[in-house]
Formats: C-alpha cells, sequence, structure tokens
C-alpha cells in the first residue's frame, strides 16, 4: 500500500477543514487535507448564510481567516458582505456556493495544502492514545497517509470514531437527530416580489459592485397561506412549513425548506434513500411554487448537488459545551474563539426551525478542550463535530463557529507538529496569541 506523510493531515474539506488546513499551511506544516467528494467546500457549495458573524447585540466577534473568506468572496462577486437584517437575526452573510467551491480551491492552493479530493478515510491505526495513520479509500486502491497530528473536520466525527473516541448522537434520552435536507437554486426570478409575498420582515437588501441597486439577499417566511395545495399536492411532509431564502444576484435564489426526519446520516444507505427523497421533494417544491408562489412562474431550478446533513455525532472531548453555557454566554481562560449565532435546531420529528437565544453579551467562547477527543494525544476536532451538548451544537453547527474552530483546530496543530508535543500539552497562551495575530477576536481580556 502506497504510503504519503505530513505533519499535519486535515480529514473532510467543507468550511472547518478549510479552515483547518490553510491555518496549518500557513503556520508552516506540511499539509495534507483529505476530502471524499470530488471537491472543497462541503455544506457551504450548497449556497447558504454564513451565520453568523454579529451578535444579536450588533458587535461583530467573528474575523480571521472567516472574515478573510468573506472578503475574498466579495472581491470574486461572490459575497454581498455582512448585511444588516431586522428579522432573528441582527445581520446575514449570504455566499453563493459554487463561488465558495472556487475561493476555497485557490485559498488552499496559495496556502501550498496539498489537496486529495475523491479521497476517503476508511480506517484509522490507533494504538496507545495516538493515531499512528489512516487508510484513505481512492481512485487506485487504498493508501496510508500519516502525520503528526490530525484535524478531524468530516463534520461526522469519522477519524475519532474509527479511532474509537467516545461520542454522542442526538437528542439526550431519544438520540434523534435534526433533519437532512437539500437546498433548492432557483434562477430567473424576481426576488422583491418574492421577499414582498413571503418575507416575515423586510428583507436584507444588499448590492454588488456590479450591481448597485439594492436587492433582497435574505429574507424568510413560511407557506402557510397555501397550506390547501400543499396537503392536495402532498408538496411537503408538514404544513406552515418555514422557508428561508438568500442570495448575492438579483434573479436568483437558494430556497431552503426540504426536509427528511429520522435519518442517520453516518449511514450510508440511509442518506442515499434520504438523497432520493430530497431530490424529489425539492423537485416537487420547484413546481410547487412556479406554480403558486408570485415571482417564481418565470423561474428555473434544480436540486443542490448535495444533501445537508445537520447533526450526527460529537465527539466527546475535554469539556462538552453544555446548555447552561449557551445560556449564560460563558466565557473560558482557554478560549479560542466566539460564536454568536442562536442555538438553531430543526426540529427531528417535524423538521421546522427554532431558534434559542445566546446569554450574556450575546456570544460565548469556545474552549481549545472542547476540542481536544478525550484520551488521545495527537488528534484534534473542528466544526460540526466538536464536543458539545446537543442543544449547544445548535449553535457551534453553523459555518462562522466552523470557520473559527476549524483555524484554531488546524493552527493548533500545526503548533504541536512543529515543537513535536502533544496537543493537549500545547500551552494556550501560545495557541491564543498564534490566533489573535492571525487576526482572530478571543473576546476582551
Ligand atoms: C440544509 C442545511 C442548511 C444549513 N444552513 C445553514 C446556514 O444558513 N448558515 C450556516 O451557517 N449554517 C448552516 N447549516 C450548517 C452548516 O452548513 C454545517 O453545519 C457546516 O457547513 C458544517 O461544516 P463542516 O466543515 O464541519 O462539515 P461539512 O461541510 O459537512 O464538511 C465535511 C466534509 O468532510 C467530508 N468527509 C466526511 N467524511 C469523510 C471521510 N471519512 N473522509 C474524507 N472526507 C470526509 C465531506 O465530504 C464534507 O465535504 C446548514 C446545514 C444544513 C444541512
Amino acid at each position: 500500500m502506497e504510503e504519503m506523510t505530513c505533519d499535519v493531515l486535515v480529514v473532510g474539506g467543507g468550511v472547518t477543514g478549510l479552515a483547518a488546513s490553510v491555518a496549518a499551511a500557513r503556520s508552516g506544516a506540511r499539509t495534507i487535507l483529505i476530502e471524499a467528494r470530488p471537491f472543497v467546500g462541503g455544506n457551504a457549495t450548497t449556497g447558504l448564510c454564513l451565520h453568523n458573524f454579529v451578535s444579536q447585540q450588533g458587535r461583530q466577534v467573528v474575523f480571521g481567516f472567516a472574515q478573510e473568506m468573506v472578503d475574498r468572496l466579495i472581491d470574486a462577486g461572490g459575497a454581498v458582505g455582512h448585511i444588516p437584517y431586522d428579522g432573528f437575526v441582527c445581520a446575514v452573510t449570504p455566499v453563493d456556493g459554487t463561488w465558495f467551491r472556487i475561493v476555497a480551491t485557490e485559498v488552499l492552493a496559495e496556502a501550498g495544502v496539498t489537496v486529495l479530493t475523491g479521497a476517503g478515510v476508511v480506517g484509522v491505526d490507533a494504538r496507545d492514545a495516538r493515531i499512528h495513520g489512516v487508510t484513505v479509500a481512492m481512485k487506485g486502491g487504498l493508501r496510508t497517509v500519516r502525520a503528526h497530528t490530525y484535524v478531524d473536520a468530516s463534520g461526522d466525527g469519522d477519524v475519532a470514531a474509527l479511532a474509537g473516541a467516545r461520542f454522542r448522537k442526538g437528542a439526550p434520552g431519544t438520540g434523534k437527530m435534526q433533519p437532512v435536507s437539500m437546498i433548492m437554486h432557483f434562477h430567473n426570478v424576481d426576488t422583491v416580489t418574492i421577499a414582498d409575498e413571503l418575507g416575515e420582515v423586510a428583507p436584507a437588501m444588499g448590492t454588488r459592485r456590479d450591481h448597485q441597486e439594492p436587492f433582497p439577499v435574505y429574507f424568510n417566511g413560511t407557506f402557510s397561506k397555501w397550506n390547501k395545495e400543499i396537503r392536495d399536492a402532498e408538496v411537503f411532509p408538514n404544513l406552515d412549513r418555514h422557508v428561508f431564502f438568500n442570495t448575492v444576484w438579483p434573479t436568483r435564489v437558494n430556497v431552503n425548506t426540504s426536509a427528511v426526519v429520522g435519518v442517520d446520516g453516518t449511514d450510508p444507505v440511509a442518506l442515499a434513500r434520504a438523497t432520493t427523497a430530497l431530490v424529489r421533494q425539492v423537485t416537487g417544491a420547484g413546481e410547487f411554487l412556479k406554480q403558486h408562489v408570485p415571482g417564481f412562474s418565470r423561474g428555473y431550478f434544480e436540486p443542490a448537488a448535495i444533501v445537508g446533513v445537520r447533526e450526527t455525532r460529537n465527539i466527546t472531548g475535554l469539556y462538552e459545551i453544555s446548555d447552561d453555557d449557551i445560556r449564560a454566554g460563558r466565557k473560558f481562560d482557554d478560549t479560542i474563539g466566539q460564536i454568536c449565532f442562536h442555538v438553531d435546531i430543526h426540529d427531528p420529528d417535524t423538521g421546522q426551525a427554532q431558534f434559542h437565544p445566546i446569554g450574556d453579551d450575546g456570544a460565548f467562547d469556545v474552549p481549545f478542550r472542547a476540542l481536544l477527543p478525550e484520551g488521545f494525544a495527537n488528534l484534534v476536532i473542528g466544526g460540526r463535530c466538536i464536543s458539545a451538548s446537543s442543544y449547544a451544537h445548535g449553535a457551534t453547527r453553523n459555518m462562522a463557529p466552523c470557520l473559527v474552530t476549524g483555524q484554531a483546530a488546524g493552527t493548533a496543530a500545526a503548533m504541536a507538529a512543529s515543537a513535536g508535543v502533544e496537543v493537549p500539552n500545547l500551552p494556550v497562551p501560545d495557541l491564543q496569541d498564534r490566533l489573535r495575530r492571525d487576526g482572530a477576536y478571543l473576546g476582551e481580556r
């Protein structure tokens, strides 16, 4: 079996793995990124808002690599910045999915990361509290990749789970996980009319360098007034369907409203079955929108290329971010950054979204210990699978938080590799200094 070696191996090329591998490579580590799909960007490639940079009190608390991506995307025409909104958040940051993929590809290349796409980690050699290598399935067969330090940015915590780490799946008691969904892309639509018809408050209005006239870039609402049609045509599994719209274009919109419940995203057979169901649901919803909802009649739609998974494993770390930490907006001495997006839970039974605010000043700290799986010397976790309760995960799973934890995970992995130390023994003040030098915001202290 052919072998590859590096200082830092990052598994998973979504927002988390992007931030982690760029941070590791910029810190001087020979870095490999392994991504199962043929492209990087993960769920961000479906076109969403990077929730959230600005707290409900109007204070920006996410900077660093996350802000750099927004700036790069604005330059490329794939973002419109942080736009004020008078709804459930006070600012939104929509990004175009395709341009996220393009800019992410470029940023990784510039940083000198060796990117292996179409390559999935299927085995982990873990002994004596260390990972000694991972087995990667790719065209041509299996390969071993060995590193000093490993970052699990797979969303599902695949590396940690394969290594034997403890984890929790879903809500306490029931194990129920949030539903899976598929975004719908609609082209040639009248976004002003759609926002008038469906927006529950005035839409967030943005501009572009090539389109100075403000246009709706974010709004949300429900399809309640079409409940009869929805019931008759069985468009959605339930009525009063919530719907979230975002775009960076005046005549296109991404629609987030589908849901299939009861799916374990780590079960490939269940996920494939849900993918078929979601393609059908989105196609039916697209036809419904064209026929019934003003602004869509001349549009063309397509389902996103990938299914979106909200919740699977949360790896048990040296610290688990608790429900109470969120309610208190708790701050920690070993913080690596802040999170200010609400707890965002799509009900595991109905698929409907509910938001719960963060206490104190609207932001909580992520302690470094929540990125360190219990019992491992050379493994760091970032993104969706960090150590958090099911409720807290409703906040940590969003993309600005994933960029924050990804940058910290990659930086810590590179520092540990360079110093030849175990990650849990890395001096936290040194990590915090490095993150601050790289533009991250760690709170006022
Ligand atoms: C429908 C939907 C809508 C959402 N809306 C928003 C929103 O509006 N705003 C927001 O901020 N957040 C939103 N989220 C949440 C957010 O998009 C994700 O939680 C976040 O993108 C997760 O980032 P990640 O990098 O941890 O994981 P992912 O983006 O899932 O990336 C993980 C990557 O790892 C790869 N991978 C997995 N296993 C392996 C393996 N064994 N080997 C190699 N590669 C592997 C995957 O292919 C994937 O590319 C939404 C989520 C869903 C599902």
